[in-house]
């Protein structure tokens, strides 16, 4: 058996790049990876200009002038002011340039006027509340590399520094389907034996939250003649999820008709949901996750294979956050596998505490009602007592 990060690191070394871009504006960008760097186009601040609301002076006139100036002229925002006036003060606002011959701004609060003169504390300095051209970025400057999956932030970034579009890697597609001749649609009546079927939807949405283009292909009947008929559709997709009958012992059905096709692995991970999967490739463009049937493992290895590889794909990263956790609980059990366990995270005047939830059976959902992450147990760890430091994911 592999260790997590043995699988991991196989599965993402078997996956292809991505050779396929296209420019998108940027309110169509948040979410997608870049596919090439991308720099400033301006200077950030553009110009001097003032951080608050008040006089611009050359502070030198200051003292010279016993704390007295006269006012001459305004600089607005979106104006360009005059030069300054020697020895007068200018009144400013908060992201006017600064005019000429300026180099500090006394705030409003801190100044008395009397009529066209007004007389200035001590206590300012040179550059007080000025700023500069420049100071965050300037043109030319790299604010991303290719590879860098870009938030709502990156795009108030990308709009001060003046880019309209960017080159992204272009969406992959992807098909995902579930196996079982248990399965039926939620809204269909039950036959004996008979269960609804409810990794298809969360796996498509995830691919779907990762940026790529679903396709449905529904429920498949555990019969090589259905699947095959499925897959012979797969080499227009750039990944094709599956999940269920993939175990060794079951018919090893999804296995057996992948073979005919592509290559595939079976891996059998010490993780705790989700121990066997399959990863295999189809021609040159298509990669091929089996991901086990029981539910919960389902959305486990989803986040520990399929997520970390569409990364892979877009040339991106994935690095996870794993947080230490206070205990609110405790779990006991026999060492051997990284094993995931259902967690709620809270904080605690400002302590992260992570209760394991009641229900961790991978056929159990109802525990996903108060999930908002994973504690996760090394393999030689035999569990944790209330108040143990434990490491945790947050989803
Ligand atoms: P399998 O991986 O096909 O051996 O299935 C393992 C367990 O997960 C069995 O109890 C199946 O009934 C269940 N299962 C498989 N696929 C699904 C599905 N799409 N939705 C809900 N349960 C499933
Ligand atoms: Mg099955």
């Amino acid at each position: 058996m592999l260790t997590l990060e043995q699988a991991q690191d196989a599965i993402l070394a078997g996956v292809r790049r991505s050779e396929r871009a296209e420019t998108v504006p940027l309110a169509r960008a948040v979410g997608r990876w870049l596919a090439a760097d991308v720099a400033a186009r301006v200077d950030h601040p553009g110009f001097d200009n003032s951080a608050m609301d008040g006089y611009a002076v050359a502070h030198a006139d200051l003292a010279a002038r016993g704390f007295r100036l006269p006012l001459k002229g305004e600089a607005r925002c979106g104006d360009a002011p005059g030069a300054l006036a020697p020895g007068t003060a200018m009144r400013i606002f908060t992201g006017a340039p600064l005019p000429e011959g300026a180099d500090s701004v006394v705030i409003q609060e801190d100044v008395q006027r009397d009529g066209e003169r007004a007389r200035f504390p001590q206590h300012s300095r040179v550059g007080d509340h000025v700023r500069r051209r420049g100071e965050d970025f300037r043109a030319g400057d790299t604010l991303f590399d290719a590879g860098r999956r870009l938030g709502i932030y990156d795009l108030a970034l990308l709009s001060a520094a003046g880019v309209a579009q960017v080159p992204v890697v272009a969406r992959p597609r992807a098909l995902v389907m579930a196996t079982g001749d248990e399965l039926v649609a939620p809204g269909e009546p039950l036959r004996p034996g008979q269960i609804y079927e409810s990794n298809r939807l969360a796996t498509l949405l995830q691919l779907e939250a990762l940026g790529a283009e679903t396709v449905d292909g529904g429920m498949v009947r555990d019969d090589p003649a259905a699947l095959r008929a499925l897959l012979r559709r797969s080499t227009d997709f750039d990944f094709v999820v599956t999940s269920g009958g993939a175990s060794v012992g079951d018919y090893d059905l999804v296995r057996q008709v992948f073979a005919e096709i592509g290559e595939i692995d079976l891996w059998r991970v010490r993780i705790k949901p989700g121990k066997p999967l399959a990863f295999g490739r189809i021609g040159a463009r298509t990669h091929f996750f089996a991901l086990p049937g029981n539910p919960v493992s389902s959305l486990v290895t989803f986040k520990l294979f399929v997520e970390p590889a569409l990364y892979v794909w877009h040339h991106g990263r994935h690095q996870p956050l794993e947080l230490p956790a206070v205990a609110a609980n405790g779990f006991k059990r026999r060492a051997g596998r990284r094993e995931f366990l259902r967690a709620r995270l809270y904080s605690d005047n400002g302590v992260l505490r992570a209760e394991c939830l009641k229900g961790q059976g991978s056929h159990m959902l109802g525990t996903l009602r108060h999930t908002n992450g994973l504690i996760v147990i090394g393999e030689d760890s035999e569990g944790f007592a209330a108040g143990d430091p434990v490491r945790v994911l947050p989803l």
